[in-house]
């Protein structure tokens, strides 16, 4: 049995997370998100896809990193523009 290091849950099917050379115990996915996803930098929804890093900052969205000035992140082939 191990604990959930979020809500504190003891459960059998609990799993470890390595990020960064530290282990982090959970109960559950959610748990695991809730302590460990990046946080977009514009809206603040966390990301659980692969995001976008521009400027040393995540965002969850193209849109969002256009919010904050990375004008070169795309999502689309079609919203590339050609200078
Ligand atoms: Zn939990
Ligand atoms: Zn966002």
């Amino acid at each position: 049995m191990a604990q959930c290091e979020v809500c504190g849950n003891e459960y059998y099917l609990a799993f470890q997370v390595v990020t960064a050379g530290v282990t982090h115990t959970f109960d559950c996915f959610e748990c695991a998100i809730h302590k460990l996803a990046p946080i977009c930098g514009t809206c603040g929804c966390k990301i659980l896809g692969h995001g976008i890093e521009a400027n040393d900052t995540f965002y969850c969205c193209a849109h969002c990193a256009h919010a904050q000035g990375a004008r070169a992140i795309v999502d689309n082939a079609a919203h590339v523009q050609v200078s």
